[in-house]
């Protein structure tokens, strides 16, 4: 409880994101393999708390677009909890964790972080997050908070 009170300080320096997330999130970018997993993350004061997962309507091993009829229910579902879009989340099968040149020119707004979840070492996970304005890349350190308890004590 104190280390996530704590968090609300830094939140605009980082993106925590609970560890049922962060399972989650590397879970559905392993069943995705060979191509590209994508979706949103949802929460509050910059802490992620909700997972979806969106169709990558791009089929592709390099490319991952979304369904806008999709976006919008999740971002309709985060706003019915109380929350909002917090990161846009895609995995990168083979290659870092870094945003590539595509995914600097389809980053759209300054306003969320893009989280960047790469498989190259399919055992050892890696995940970053980056703000990306006038397509370049900022990055965000991720902290995964391991506190099961703590989130049903700070439902609304
Ligand atoms: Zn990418």
């Amino acid at each position: 409880m104190r280390v996530i009170q704590k968090l609300a300080t830094v939140i605009r320096t980082n993106l925590a994101i609970d560890k049922a997330v962060y399972d989650e999130m590397v879970n559905a970018s392993r069943q995705a393999l060979p191509i590209e997993a994508c979706g949103l993350l949802g929460g509050s004061f910059g802490r992620v708390t909700s997972f979806y997962q969106l169709t990558n309507t791009d089929n592709s091993p390099e490319h991952c677009s979304m369904l806008p009829e999709e976006q919008f229910a999740a971002v309709k579902d985060m706003r019915q909890k109380g929350q909002r879009m917090l990161a846009i989340w895609h995995s990168h099968p083979a290659t870092p964790a870094r945003m590539s040149e595509e995914d600097l020119r389809l980053a759209y707004t300054p306003d969320v972080a893009y989280a960047v979840l790469s498989l190259e070492f399919p055992e050892n996970p890696v995940l970053r997050a980056y703000t990306v304005e006038d397509s370049t890349p900022t990055e965000v350190p991720v902290i995964i908070l391991e506190t099961s308890e703590a989130s049903s004590e700070h439902a609304q």
